[in-house]
């Protein structure tokens, strides 16, 4: 099969978050299977140009019609870890790409809306045609609609999947967009049953709109499909989504087993497996020394993520002092694009400053990020919501133990150690219910007594975590009977 991705972010050149290792992922498993693949990404400025292999241009001249007018664009071609990829780089006064940042601007839905319309034009031009366009998000998920109003003509056959990644942030924005991309007919797309956003009846929702018009919709787990459907966390979706019931699917995402892997990464000094978890120490040494902490004979309790109120902020704060109480050391990797929680962050870093056990990292690091996959014991996934979750894919595949809050993919992947109903050789880390410091405390305490009470316990928990298979294995075979079940509609 031929399949194109249409994204705004792919690990490790343009990473945000778990979107990009999705793209990456799945992308490389297609391809290893013997399917074409190629993935079309905007060429920012701030991407990671020296993790890109071969870049050339592709094609010189590709107008994009926008606007009433044209924007010239040049698409470049990149090798990424063998992935194929295409790169828009339009020539325009708005520099849709070149500010120094990969999202955070007022105009991020015209941004992503002109992408969208380059690569389907990109398509046409070229005369590519892959049975199946897969979108990620709000930010490609105008793909689907342009293609089924404004490309049925040029793109007959193409089918279009959109993987929802994350419900809250929707691009939801005013009526020029139409304008803008072509779409024009405010009155015929501000219908309850196309764009229009079910809060603000004025305003289009680009999520919506790709949910009505996509061949088939899937959200990152199987839970979190539901709650999409059927609690606040589908933040408005709820509707929508059930009218599209028949075409809504949750998969669980998969992680990239080379790219993650404690066996060959090469990103952490000392290499290890499931038969040579002992070597794991190094690692934590390694890191103790990279961030200036103190040797002592304690667990290091870790946080890698995005410093977002939906990862529940509050409390990775009270892991954090938790854990500085009950004989652990914290360690901290995080940013914000909210400038009111960075620099919170700044100040508690700047108030922990000197004590050795505790370092807190503000900022992206993808380096750093493994190590500490590799060095930690534990770590904490408070999130209030969660609609997959890699950190503790990555946790478990690195023998780091996850203390998880039971929501969303978390509570389809982290098993408890002492509550849970699967067979006692299957559980893998440790959950708890509520968003409050008492439920966070509830899991952290079990696992600090066990790493502290029953070493030999614990080690047989992380050696259980490293057994499960959270490869893209699975969900790709789900993908592609997605992909064959639309390609005949
Ligand atoms: P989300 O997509 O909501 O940000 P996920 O858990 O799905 O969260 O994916 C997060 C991915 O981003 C993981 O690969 C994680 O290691 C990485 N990550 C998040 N924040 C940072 C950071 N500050 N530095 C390095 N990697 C990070």
């Amino acid at each position: 099969m031929y399949i194109v991705h249409i994204a705004s972010e792919c690990t490790p050149v343009a990473k945000v978050g778990g979107l990009g290792d999705v793209v990456y992922g799945l992308a490389g498993e297609l391809a290893r299977r013997g399917h074409t693949v190629e993935i079309i990404l905007p060429r920012y400025d701030c991407m990671r140009h020296d993790r890109i292999a071969n870049f050339h241009v592709a094609y010189q001249d590709l107008w994009v019609p926008w606007n009433g007018g044209a924007i010239r664009c040049t698409v470049w071609y990149g090798d990424v870890d063998g992935r194929q990829c295409f790169f828009i780089d339009p020539h325009s006064d708005e520099h849709f790409f070149d500010r120094g940042s990969y999202y955070g601007y007022w105009d991020d839905p015209m941004r992503m809306a002109f992408f969208s319309k380059a690569a389907l034009e990109f398509l046409v031009k070229t005369g590519k045609r892959p049975e199946v366009l897969h979108c990620h998000d709000w930010q490609t998920a105008l793909v689907p609609v342009l293609l089924y109003e404004l490309y049925q003509e040029a793109l007959p056959h193409q089918r279009a999947c959109l993987t929802i990644h994350n419900f809250k942030h929707q691009g939801t924005t005013d009526i020029h967009l139409l304008h803008a991309a072509g779409l024009g007919r405010p009155e015929y797309f501000l219908r309850a049953d196309k764009l229009r956003d079910d809060h603000s009846h004025h305003a289009i929702n680009l999520m919506k709109g790709g949910i009505v018009y996509a061949n088939f919709v899937t959200t990152v787990s199987p839970h979190h499909a539901w709650e999409a459907r059927h609690t606040e966390m589908g933040f408005g979706m709820g509707h929508a989504l059930y009218v599209q019931q028949d075409k809504f699917k949750g998969i669980l995402n998969g992680l990239d087993y080379d790219y993650w892997n404690p066996r060959t990464d090469s990103h952490i000094p000392h290499h290890y497996d499931r038969d040579s978890l002992k070597t794991k120490d190094k690692n934590r040494k390694a890191l103790r020394q990279r961030l200036w902490l103190r040797e002592a004979k304690k667990p290091i309790v870790a946080y890698v993520g995005r410093l977002d109120s939906q990862k529940g902020v509050h409390l990775i704060r009270h892991g954090l002092f938790y854990a500085l109480a009950n004989e652990a050391q914290f360690v901290l990797l995080g940013s914000s694009p909210e400038m009111g929680i960075n620099d919170y962050f700044w100040h508690l870093k700047q108030e922990l400053n000197d004590n050795p056990d505790c370092h807190l990292e503000i900022g992206f690091d993808e380096d750093l990020a493994h190590l500490i996959y590799a060095g930690a014991d534990i770590a904490i996934v408070p999130s209030n919501f969660e609609p997959c979750g890699l950190t503790q894919l990555i946790s478990l595949r690195y023998g780091t133990v996850p203390v998880v809050r039971a929501v969303g993919g978390l509570q389809d992947t982290v098993f408890d150690r002492d509550h849970s109903p699967k067979e006692v050789e299957k559980r893998n880390g440790f959950v708890f219910e509520h968003s409050d410091h008492a439920g966070l405390e509830s899991a952290l305490s079990r696992a600090l007594r066990l790493w502290h009470g029953d070493p030999a316990a614990f080690r047989e928990l992380q050696l259980q975590g490293m057994a499960w298979d959270y490869s893209w294995n699975r969900p790709t075979e789900e993908y592609l009977q997605i992909y064959a079940f639309i390609r005949h509609q």
